[in-house]
């Protein structure tokens, strides 16, 4: 995370919500609520490389220049933040926000959001950019298209 100035500290951990995500091979919805968009920003996803290798860490740390989220494929999620207390939080935001689409996919909803959710919700994102340190995101990137 060296390549982002913004970190000052960073948050590695295995949640089962999110880590199910990375195994599962599917993406992270975005623009669903937005407290997570104001306070995650666009999760990025890491390619696999072993956990522990150089290459691991290279691979983050390119994901982590664009994202404070990142979401490692078959492996785990890794935030950073202004303090380790920030990264913390962040890292339990992510479970919550994994957990809550895992239960709302399960009543039958789907969880795309409504056009007028997602314009609202970028609307917020935008207003609030100065609570990421992280530069807000461009496009949208699935697992599947990496
Ligand atoms: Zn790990």
């Amino acid at each position: 995370m060296r390549r982002q100035p913004a970190a000052k500290a960073c948050v590695h951990a295995h949640p089962p919500h999110a880590t199910a995500f990375a195994i599962a091979n599917v993406d992270i919805p975005y623009c669903l609520i937005p407290e997570a968009e104001v306070f995650l920003g666009k999760i990025g996803v890491a390619k696999y490389r072993t956990p522990g290798t150089p290459a691991n860490a290279d691979e983050v740390g390119e994901v982590g220049k664009e994202h404070q989220a990142v979401l490692m494929e078959n492996h785990g999620v890794i935030v950073w933040g202004k303090d380790v207390e920030d990264a913390y939080w962040k890292m339990e935001n992510i479970d919550s926000y994994c957990r809550t689409i895992w239960i709302a996919t399960g009543l039958g909803g789907g969880c795309t959001g409504s056009p007028a959710a997602r314009r609202r919700s970028s609307s917020i994102s935008a207003r609030n950019s100065h609570a990421r340190s992280a530069r807000r995101p461009e496009g949208v990137r699935t697992l599947r298209q990496r």
